[in-house]
């Protein structure tokens, strides 16, 4: 019989408390064993994300795999950098003042599905670095990438320290009674509330990576041959099922049959005539998504794309004009290809219309002129920015990635992945010295009124 959460948590603190997971030789171990899981399985992890997803070899591999590859590789070239306990200036002379990295104890993982093995994957690393006991919860809506890694890892990472748990909505709410030290939270912001009000019951700390509508605004300064690629890529990579992908277009209503048609052409250039036997091309994860994504046809008019075929889990890309602002395309994060353009006449016009909702997760702004460009980095509060690109931000390990307000709390990538599942402790070090001692005791009782005056 499988152990009980409980006892799973249980299990994870017990490794804990007996200081396994905390010499840095074995993290560097259990990192070294996670890079050899994923190289030793790379076939196994790319079928399973093809089963799930369809996804394209080219995109798992760089966006799934070798980018878990190179945040581990990241995580153990910097590690003994992170581990350091740094001394800072003191106030007294004679003290020691240090900030020590210390690990939380017991951290859950919960991954989405749309990037099922890096999502879970990447975090769970930065746990281990840190120190950290780790549970893993995959997202049951990408069946075979959870099983893969609840089969795989195991065989590679130490047992009693680092443990996969499967299993859906009832499972995961059992799972959220038991008492963490830090929770790791990616997937959608109405979760995101249950997650933390189930975390705050212990006053347990946090990340939420979750979603929003991420903006794009295109002016007509932009080279727009070169901005409608780099929107169109975004946008369709993993079929629009990317939590930082453009979700919709602000633009002059000058420059929208220009993007139009040169999107147009730019998809029949990469997906040929019909996109749907295009091999670049992912499915959509589940056919309750599919219904939801077709719901937003009737929301603008169809002036690219617009078929589906929910048997096979496809929608294909689709670009919608005359949207109505109020509609459900509009109102949800769309999550699939299907790219709706309002109108604005004026950067401000956009930044209000972007400040209307909640602050997004990304936003995308395509503009030669710099004082435009500036004026949205200044007015609006956002996860993070790619300028004159899509997506770009979030694969620098130099730029912590995370959301703001609905769209999130806390960050991860490069130091971030590792600062995350830490606390910073501060510990003063003081000796008995005998000059050092007269000094402070002045602090002492009597409270003399010459004391007050030092
Ligand atoms: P999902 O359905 O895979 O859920 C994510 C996790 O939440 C899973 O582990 C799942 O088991 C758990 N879960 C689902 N319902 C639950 C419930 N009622 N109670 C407790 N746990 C529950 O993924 P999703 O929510 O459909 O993910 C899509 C969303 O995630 C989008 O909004 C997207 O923007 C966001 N996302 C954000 C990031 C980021 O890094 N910020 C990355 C990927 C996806």
């Amino acid at each position: 019989m499988a152990p009980s959460y409980k006892e799973v948590v249980e299990g994870a603190r017990k490794a804990y408390a007996e200081g396994k997971t905390r010499p840095i030789a074995f993290r560097r171990q259990q990192l070294q064993q996670y890079k050899k899981m994923l190289t030793d399985h790379k076939d196994e992890f790319l079928k399973a994300l093809v089963s799930d997803l369809n996804k394209p070899q080219l995109e798992a591999v760089i966006f799934e795999v070798d980018f878990a590859l190179k945040d581990v590789d990241f995580l153990l070239e910097n590690l003994d950098r992170l581990v350091k306990t740094e001394e800072v200036q003191s106030v007294v002379p004679g003290d020691k003042s240090l900030l020590v990295r210390e690990p939380y104890g017991v951290v859950l993982v919960m991954g989405a599905w749309n990037y099922p093995l890096q999502l879970s994957l990447i975090p769970a690393a930065g746990a281990i670095a840190a120190g950290n006991s780790v549970i893993i919860k995959p997202s049951e809506v990408s069946p075979a990438t959870a099983n893969a890694i609840a089969k795989y890892l195991p065989q590679y990472l130490d047992k009693d320290c680092f443990r996969v748990v499967l299993g859906g909505v009832p499972e995961t709410t059992e799972l959220l009674k038991e008492r963490f030290d830090y929770v790791f939270y990616t997937g959608s912001t109405t979760v995101g509330r249950i997650v933390r009000e189930a975390a705050n019951k212990y006053l347990t700390p946090t990340t939420l990576e979750l979603g929003g509508k991420c903006p794009c605004y295109v002016d007509g300064t932009a080279d727009l041959d070169i901005a409608v690629r780099r929107i169109l890529w975004g946008k369709m990579f993993n079929l629009g099922q990317t939590c930082i992908a453009p979700d919709y277009i602000l633009c002059p209503r000058g420059i929208q049959d220009a993007f139009v048609n040169k999107a147009k052409e730019v998809l029949k250039e990469w997906y040929g005539e019909d996109m749907k036997k295009s091999p670049y091309l992912c499915r959509i994860v589940a056919e309750r998504h599919v219904d939801r994504l077709v719901s937003y046809l009737k929301d603008g008019k169809v002036v690219i794309g617009g078929r589906y075929d929910k048997a096979s889990k496809w929608v294909e890309p689709t670009v919608l004009v005359d949207v109505k602002e109020n509609s459900g395309v509009m109102k949800d994060e769309v999550f699939g290809p299907i790219l709706p353009i309002l109108n604005v006449n004026t950067p401000d016009e956009a930044i209000t219309f972007i400040n209307k909702g909640e602050k997004p997760l990304a936003m995308y702004v395509f503009s030669k002129n710099k004082a435009d460009v500036d004026k949205f980095l200044e007015r609006v509060s956002t996860g993070g920015v790619t300028v004159n690109d899509t997506l770009h931000h979030s694969a620098n390990p130099n730029l912590p990635f995370g959301g703001v307000g609905y769209s999130g709390m806390g960050a991860y990538h490069g130091d971030q992945t590792f600062y995350t599942f830490v606390h910073i402790k501060p510990v003063l070090v003081r000796e008995y010295d005998a000059t050092q001692e007269k000094i402070l005791s002045a602090r002492y009782p009597p409270y003399t009124a010459e004391k007050l005056k030092i």
